[in-house]
């Protein structure tokens, strides 16, 4: 949990709480509830969020839209990635070429697409298939 210590901006002299409460959201057309961090001012009232909870909502909400659409999670990702015993940056090249695609995957900033959530399914599933992504990517490079 973040440190429930910091002044506020607003009036530069209250203490921020760190309060969790749940938002009603629209995500790419889906509707669903998450839990939401957010901070009080225990002098001014002001309601703010900060920027590591805004990054923290935006996670859960991209989690909670992969849960719904049938794709492995942020955890899931990494976990399959570590599995291979893979950096970020090895498992970009491996899989799609895209810079800094699967840190993003993994804090929660994008969504993988369809395509390589059942590529890392099947490596998942079939350790054997991972050789072969390995002979293709040399191939491409
Ligand atoms: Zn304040």
């Amino acid at each position: 949990m973040e440190n429930q210590l910091v002044t506020c901006p607003m009036c530069e002299e209250g203490q921020l709480l760190v309060q969790v409460g749940l938002e009603q959201v629209n995500y790419q057309s889906k509707q669903f509830t998450v839990t939401y961090d957010f901070a009080i001012c225990s002098l001014c009232g002001s309601e703010i969020v900060t920027p590591s909870q805004a990054a923290v909502n935006q996670a859960r909400i991209l989690d909670e839209y992969r849960k719904q659409n049938g794709l492995l999670t942020s955890q899931e990702i990494q976990q399959i990635r570590e599995q291979f015993h893979l950096t970020p940056a090895q498992a970009d090249d491996l899989f799609g070429r895209e810079v800094n695609a699967f840190s993003q995957y993994e804090t929660g900033e994008a969504i993988q697409s369809f395509t390589l959530d059942k590529l890392l399914r099947l490596v998942n599933q079939m350790p054997a298939t991972f050789q072969q992504l390995q002979r293709l990517a040399e191939v491409n490079g």
